[in-house]
């Protein structure tokens, strides 16, 4: 089967997000970092990078090049929550997942055909779910393995969809400096211009054997690169702190058998997620927004950890029954957390009944066969007669 991997990276993601949360800086060339006079650059705004401004850049030479530059200081905590947010995104699409720092990230979508058109199709979404959700921009490359679909992502950036197939990898590489490979620094692009390769398409085209004299080990390693070839997998040990799904209504909601109606289709969404990434959460918390804006969540913490749609619900509906609906509400979210991954200890996980459980992995089967949206059981059949 042909591989697909995906490569999302944010566009200078810790100075968009000052951005989006800050509109005076729009359009403002903002510098994270280098506050002091010692500091480096983290991450400089597209504005900022038009006067040369780069990361790892000091502080000192950022301000010369740009003196009414806006510096920042880091908010890690705030980047943080955010790469979650994408993270959380990244998971609907794909169970296999691995973050390399808070701001990329590759996907394994090998063989998601049953859910998604095509691996073009996932990215696309991706994108466009950034952008709706979360009022940032992110570019993807899409590829036969990590190396192309990390080169492939930079090469339209900002906002950018690059597509790389397997037939055009040579055409694609030929004429990209050597220092794109992996492992390539400055010393071994040295050795390598000493060789007269400077570019891919000459290091794919030169015996390896010649490159392991001058290079060791990596010289096999870079002309398997340079000819388009990575076996490297998708690692992930990576998971995420907390699954959720929330809604707003096209209009208030007042009723409150709509309301848990809304509820079920939520948790059947949250249901899932969960187990397909073999998770079980014990805090099970729900989000009420009102008319007003005025929002409150409410959370409970089980003994024992949730993931069938039937647990979580009963105490979604049950946190959910003490709260006062004397204004309409707006949005209603749903989040289970405090994941429990003690392998092996099936009491701390939620057996629910053997009936639940039959009917989960069922509906969960035909999920990944024809696509959430074709699946739907009980409680949201209700809300969407409606
Ligand atoms: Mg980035």
């Amino acid at each position: 089967m042909q591989r697909w991997i995906i490569h999302v990276d944010m566009d200078a993601f810790y100075a968009a997000v000052e951005q989006r949360d800050n509109p005076e800086l729009r359009g403002c060339p903002v510098i994270i970092g280098g506050t002091g006079t010692r500091g480096v650059v983290s991450t400089a705004s597209y504005e900022a990078r038009k006067f040369g401004v780069r990361s790892a850049m000091s502080s000192v030479e950022a301000r010369r090049r740009c003196p009414q530059g806006i510096f920042l200081p880091p908010n890690h905590k705030k980047y943080s929550k955010v790469s979650q947010e994408i993270l959380n995104i990244f998971t609907d699409f794909s169970p296999m997942v691995e973050p390399l720092s808070l701001d990329e990230a590759f996907l394994d979508v090998t063989g998601m055909e049953g859910l998604f058109a095509n691996p073009v199709d996932i990215a696309v979404r991706i994108k466009e779910r950034i952008k709706t959700e979360l009022d940032l921009t992110a570019s993807a490359g899409v590829a036969p393995n990590k190396f192309l679909a990390k080169l492939a992502s930079d090469m339209k950036k900002p906002d950018g969809l690059m597509v790389i197939h397997p037939e055009q990898v040579d055409h694609v590489l030929a004429d990209i400096p050597v220092t794109r490979l992996w492992g390539v620094g400055q010393s071994t692009a040295q050795t390598l211009d000493k060789l007269g390769l400077k570019t891919i398409g000459q290091v794919a085209k030169a015996d390896p054997e010649k490159l392991a004299k001058h290079c060791g080990q990596l010289g096999y390693i870079i002309h398997q690169l340079a000819n388009g070839q990575d076996d490297r997998p998708v690692i992930t040990d990576w998971q995420p702190k907390s699954i959720g799904k929330e809604n707003t209504f096209a209009e208030d909601i007042h009723d409150r058998e709509e309301l848990k109606a809304q509820l079920w289709t939520l948790v059947e969404k949250v249901g899932w997620r969960l187990r397909r990434q073999g998770l079980s959460g014990r805090t099970i918390t729900v989000k009420v927004r009102f008319g007003s804006f005025r929002t409150i969540t409410r959370s409970r913490t089980l003994a024992v950890a949730a993931n069938l749609d039937e647990t979580i619900y009963r105490i979604a509906e049950e946190t959910l029954a003490n709260v006062a609906l004397n204004e309409g509400v707006r949005l209603l979210g749903v989040t289970v957390s405090g994941f429990v991954t003690s392998g092996g200890q099936m009491s701390l996980f939620d057996q629910g009944d053997e009936k639940n459980q039959a009917v989960a992995k069922a509906v969960d089967n035909l999920k990944e066969r024809f696509g959430e949206g074709a699946v739907t059981r009980g409680g949201a059949l209700i809300a969407r007669q409606r």
